[in-house]
């Protein structure tokens, strides 16, 4: 299996085929830049998460995992000289995205801001994403290697479209994959992949993400079908769905063959103001990035899955997608 291209990390480019196990769908820190700056949440301690972050993510390499994408994108507070300080001191490799993460409306600024608005220009967002991935982000000289988009129980807005049409152009000129935000109780990965695949994204290059969170097999085919990857990347998230119903999908699906259709993860974060860590001690114990290492292969493992499918879970299909370009179809290996 030879895999070709590069990975842009937080440490510069990384061959495909030295990304090892990868978590293809976490946060280190997600915040609120206006609300942080003005009400700093009680739990927020800049040093001491970034030493939580450090020791976490080296925890994870010592469970094998060797990168891990941070999926937080503009409108989640991404601070990505604050993760260049994490990035620094671990072993892991971190990717970098880019994107706008909104359920239904731009900040005010976009509305002024793009051909044809009351500010005429180009659309800053396609500028915007375009400089994440080719120059770097903020000016820290990481570059983007993946594209987040959202659509959740709004659907497809106005504003939502315009993200995802800016993604397809960024997508087209520089080949980095996208992955999604879906509201998967509304199935609307299907409106995502008819969006995308109409503006020039190949389905090949998409990852439906969250999907993990339905048991709806039927509409999971449907996407894997069409030739998407799916993110069963909530591991975890109890509050939503049980990891033993998560587990139960994942081990159907391999059943029915879809493993080079799948990626692991946990949506996890370090710090997240939307859920602060003492909530999720609480109400979701299990949902950190060390779930799938202590709970959750061993449970697949146990329930007939077998090495060679976690591999191509979380070795394989990630070096397929984050290498930039149509790339090349790999199927599951033999054992
Ligand atoms: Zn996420």
């Amino acid at each position: 299996m030879t895999f070709e291209g590069e990975v842009q990390t937080f440490r510069g480019p990384l061959g495909v085929g030295d990304l090892g196990t990868t978590l293809m769908h976490e946060h280190v820190f997600v915040g609120h830049p206006e609300l942080d700056l003005n009400f700093p949440h009680p739990e927020w301690d800049e040093e001491g998460l970034v030493d939580t972050a450090v020791d976490g993510l080296e925890r994870l390499w010592e469970l094998g995992i060797r990168t891990v994408v941070d999926l937080t994108v503009l409108g989640l507070g991404r601070d990505s000289a604050r993760v260049a300080r994490v990035a620094a001191r671990t072993r892991v490799n971190l990717v970098a995205s880019t994107g706008y993460y909104t359920a239904d409306v731009l900040p005010a600024y976009f509305h002024t801001h793009g051909p044809g608005l009351l500010v005429d220009g180009p659309e800053p967002l396609v500028e915007y994403f375009l400089r994440d991935i080719e120059v770097g982000v903020a000016d820290t000289g990481v570059r983007a290697g993946m594209l987040k988009v959202v659509t959740d129980r709004p659907g497809l807005t106005p504003d939502v479209r315009r993200v995802m049409d800016a993604a397809a152009v960024a997508h087209q000129q520089t080949g980095v994959p996208v992955t999604t935000h879906t509201h998967a109780a509304s199935r609307n990965g299907r409106d995502q992949l008819a969006f995308l695949t109409a503006r020039g994204v190949s389905a090949e290059r998409l990852i439906i993400g969250h999907s993990g969170d339905t048991v709806d097999l039927d509409y999971l085919r449907e996407l894997m079908d069409a030739g998407a990857t799916i993110g069963m990347d909530r591991f975890g998230m109890e509050h939503l769905l049980s990891d033993e119903a998560r587990v139960a999908t994942v081990l159907s699906l391999l059943r029915l063959g879809y493993a080079d259709r799948m990626v692991l993860s946990h949506d996890a974060a370090f710090f997240s103001r939307v859920t602060p860590p003492s909530w999720r001690a609480e109400h979701a114990p299990h949902w950190h990035m060390e779930n799938l290492s202590l709970r959750i292969l061993p449970r697949l493992l146990a329930g007939g899955a077998t090495e060679e499918q976690l591999h191509q879970m979380l070795v394989l299909n990630p070096g397929r997608l984050l290498a930039p370009g149509p790339g090349p179809t790999m199927k599951e290996v033999g054992p």
